[in-house]
């Protein structure tokens, strides 16, 4: 007789147990029940590791095999997909919780489908393989084979579709650029005209699918990437830090590889260096007279300010100017800038611009106007592509960046407070990073 039948059936234990017996189950339960709370964390424990099994059990057939690469991290910066072979680290609970939503869902939607009678699912997690050379290839697993039959003008016809699906926090717009690289690389590899990407909000409970058409321009471009990626790990070496290069520092700040790799340490200057944060549009250039040309080639007045045009499509036009590296030239220097500069340099520091306003599109233009100008400031921070960031944000943010591997010495701003934050903020960061 076990303690579950005894607790299920008590009648019958009545008879089955001896009375020796029965006492030490009821002080087996009395036990228990002195400390409930230890059965709540036996279920949460039990509950954490079968999901890591669960997925122990997936990244077996994920053990990384120079030359073969995955399909679902294509996309991503070249060096932290290097990495992430290199060094795979166990996944986070967000990720872990992440991954069995994921394979829930998955589960779920194959067995919607089936029972929809319109649809059959012909084949689910099904291996594919796009090689480039007898050396390098993309090797994933497409979630869902569908085969969908088309009645059409009289005429039958089957196509078979992959289906790649992913959970989301909200439905997007597009689909995302990671997802449209690896149903590709399916489209590709099997020559289906045609795949499609699900969505599923689990907030919102919808979903939205997007289907994606073979496009064989996506070959070379898989190629080149694997390619690159190939080719360094193979001599031994690392790709490029391929996020901080293009300044996608969104990824960075995301990466699992943020410390490994130390994306905002600067090529031009060493690590530990004393260095002088100078705000562009505020402390470095005059704008003014480029504002004006602009209003000027606008065909408005001179004496219009740019909060006088109140015409979206020529408010959308100055702004679009703004953002031309044509008018960088009509930047001059403000009063005293190529002083206060030349002090910092003096006295060992390097001197390092910021600037929230000024897209990064315009960092050659700038970086060769203040060239021109005489102002030795080679080093610029510029908002980047996709960064909404309000300037206090910006600029904090990048202090305490710049702290990991900098000494910020001082702040030259617009405002004191911001100057002031921001010099917090670099401090704290350096202090951090120098008792590790
Ligand atoms: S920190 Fe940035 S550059 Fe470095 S590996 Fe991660 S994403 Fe790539």
């Amino acid at each position: 007789m076990s303690l579950d039948n005894y607790l299920h059936d008590r009648n019958e234990a009545e008879t089955a147990l001896s009375g020796a017996e029965r006492e030490k189950f009821e002080k087996w339960v009395s036990s228990i029940l002195s400390d409930p709370k230890s059965i709540a964390a036996t279920i949460e424990d039990a509950l954490k590791s079968g999901m890591f099994s669960e997925w122990e059990s997936e990244s077996i057939n994920h053990k990384f095999r120079l030359g073969s690469y995955y399909p679902s991290m294509v996309e991503k910066c070249l060096r932290a997909q290097a990495y992430s072979y290199l060094f795979p680290e166990p996944p986070t609970a967000e990720e872990l919780a992440i991954f069995a939503e994921g394979k829930a869902i998955h589960e779920l939607i194959a067995l919607a489908l089936r029972r929809s009678g319109l649809i059959s699912v012909e084949g689910s997690e099904v291996s594919v393989d796009l090689e480039f050379s007898n050396e390098a290839k993309l090797h994933g697993r497409i979630d869902d084979l569908l085969l969908i039959r088309i009645d059409k003008a009289g005429e039958k016809f089957k196509l078979f579709v992959p289906l790649e699906i992913k959970s989301a926090s909200t439905l997007p717009d597009e689909p995302r650029q990671s997802h449209y690289y690896q149903l590709s690389t399916y489209l590709l590899a099997q020559d289906y005209p045609l795949g499609v990407l699900l969505y599923w909000a689990k907030r919102e409970g919808r979903v939205k699918a997007f289907t994606i058409v073979k496009d064989d321009v996506m070959r070379a471009v898989l190629r080149e990437r694997v390619f690159e990626l190939h080719e360094a790990l193979k001599s031994g070496g690392l790709p490029q830090k391929e996020a901080s290069v293009t300044r996608d520092y969104g990824q960075c700040e995301r990466c699992s590889y943020l410390e490994r790799c130390n994306p905002y340490l600067i090529d031009s200057i060493p690590a530990n260096s004393k260095v002088s944060l100078f705000d562009l549009d505020s402390v470095v250039l005059d704008t003014s007279q480029k504002r004006r040309a602009i209003i000027q080639d606008l065909g408005l007045s001179p004496s219009s300010r740019p909060s006088d045009i109140h015409d979206d499509e020529l408010k959308k036009k100055y702004w679009e100017m703004l953002d031309s590296p044509k008018y960088v030239e009509f930047d001059l220097p403000a009063p005293q800038a190529p002083d206060k500069v030349y002090e910092q340099l003096k006295l060992g520091r390097v001197p390092i611009g910021i600037s929230s306003s000024r897209r990064d599109n315009l960092l050659e233009a700038t970086r060769a106007r203040l060239a021109n100008l005489g102002i030795p400031i080679f080093q610029l921070i510029l908002r980047e592509h996709g960064n909404y960031d309000t300037d206090g944000k910006f600029k904090t943010r990048w202090a305490s960046r710049l702290g990991i591997n900098y000494d910020v010495v001082e702040i030259f701003d617009r405002d004191a407070v911001t100057s002031s934050l921001i010099m917090k903020s670099a401090q704290a960061k350096r202090t951090q990073t120098v008792e590790k």
